[in-house]
């Protein structure tokens, strides 16, 4: 949750602690972390995250308005959600702001976000929800996640991150539970007046910056204090420090438990700081983030979400054995590598990426043919990762590239 004064905090924080804990696993090997039984009958295509991989997280965002101020526009929708993935890839033009003591932990989490294309009965969708309530005010009350109640029923949680945007009462900016929850509660709600990246909207909450830190809480994120004086957040590589900051602060801010003259990371988006001094998440939180999304994880079923793909190609390649639709060669190479497709009609569209093994990114192609040449010349010898995608599903491929010799 995210709150404008830090008093408050005190008093809301108690309704977060109500709010079921998820666990945090970091289990590569683990069994189905599904929760619903639902799940459990759509086909069994589960799979672990992939190193380097950047997970696409499928977006869907209920707006309840009771006045035309709140009906936010789609540009504004965009824009937020353009804000959020600069955010989580590291993209966003402050990290120059991130003090040098601290910036060689800053991390490009590899997680974006994208409005769904499909909803629940796999109709097309431009993932956003708009509907008129009665309710003039929300309180943190899960009332706005409810048609029956005024507001709007969740989507299947595990295949869409929920966000509501809304007029939340008093000075309460999010609230988010943690993953491991009820399905029907799971995602985020937002106050509509933070909800978005400038368009308008006046500071110190007016850069994203609130639907950032909430959704750090939906991937199981704590605060960075612990929430509780001098707490942990569980965090290895986030400072301890003595409470939550606000406003605005100058680097090096000293509190109680400091364990060194870098004091606290007041810019961490673990914090509560104004948005205009959050730019970073650190490596130890990406990892506790991205282990939700491994086998046994909170997020893992998101993974393989049908949401975000409306042609149904993929489905139909579901069922058949990858190997036998693309053709990879020859690997190990030197200097090139085809892609084939067994037919056109099996790859054509999807997007070919070439990634090192740190996970970066190298190249992006759009298959138009049945053959791509992907070229690998001037590339230090080493392993690669080629992934083809469609935002819905992917496969990755290794490649290996030999510095010299030939290529078979
Ligand atoms: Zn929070």
């Amino acid at each position: 949750m995210r709150l404008i004064f830090t008093l408050f905090a005190i008093l809301l924080c108690g309704i977060a602690g109500a709010q079921p804990f998820g666990q945090s696993q970091n289990n590569w090997n683990g069994i189905s972390g599904d929760r619903t039984g639902q799940h459990q009958n759509t086909p069994a295509h589960k799979r672990d995250t992939l190193p380097g991989e950047v997970i696409v997280v499928p977006v869907v965002v209920h707006v309840l308005y009771n006045t035309s101020d709140q009906n936010i526009s789609d540009q504004r929708i965009i824009d937020q959600i353009n804000s959020l993935n600069r955010d989580y890839r590291r993209r966003n033009a402050d990290t120059v702001n991130t003090p040098a003591a601290f910036r060689d932990r800053a991390a490009d989490v590899q997680i974006v976000f994208a409005l769904a294309q499909r909803d629940p009965h796999g109709n097309k969708t431009t993932g956003i929800i708009r509907k008129y309530t009665k309710t003039k005010m929300f309180m943190p009350d899960d009332e706005m996640k409810f048609s029956a109640k005024g507001g709007d029923d969740a989507w299947d949680a595990t295949k869409y991150l929920n966000i509501w945007v809304c007029n939340i009462f008093g000075r309460l900016l999010g609230y988010t539970p943690m993953p491991g929850g009820d399905p029907k509660t799971d995602g985020v709600v937002i106050q509509y007046s933070v909800f978005g990246h400038g368009n308008g909207l006046s500071g110190p909450f007016n850069l994203g910056r609130t639907l950032t830190h909430e959704v750090g809480h939906w991937l199981g994120l704590k605060h960075i204090w612990g929430d509780s004086e001098c707490g942990d957040d569980g965090i290895d590589d986030t400072p301890r420090q003595q409470s939550a900051n606000t406003g605005h602060n100058v680097f090096p801010k000293i509190s109680a438990c400091s364990e060194d003259a870098n004091g606290d990371m007041f810019m961490n988006f673990m914090d509560f700081s104004d948005d205009a001094d959050m730019n970073m998440f650190t490596i130890g939180q990406k990892k506790a983030m991205r282990a939700q999304f491994a086998l046994g994880g909170d997020r893992n079923s998101l993974l393989v979400s049908d949401a975000l793909n409306i042609n149904g190609i993929e489905e139909a390649l579901q069922d058949k054995d990858w190997e036998e639709v693309v053709r990879l060669y020859p690997n190990p190479t030197v200097d090139y590598v085809i892609v084939e497709g067994r037919s056109l009609n099996d790859i054509n569209g999807k997007y070919l990426k070439l990634y090192d093994m740190q996970g970066k990114l190298i190249l992006s192609k759009r298959i138009q043919d049945e053959r791509t040449r992907i070229d690998m010349n001037g590339l230090p010898g080493g392993l690669y990762m080629l992934s083809l995608e469609d935002m819905g599903e992917r496969k990755m491929f290794k490649i290996v590239k030999t510095a010299s010799g030939f290529s078979h």
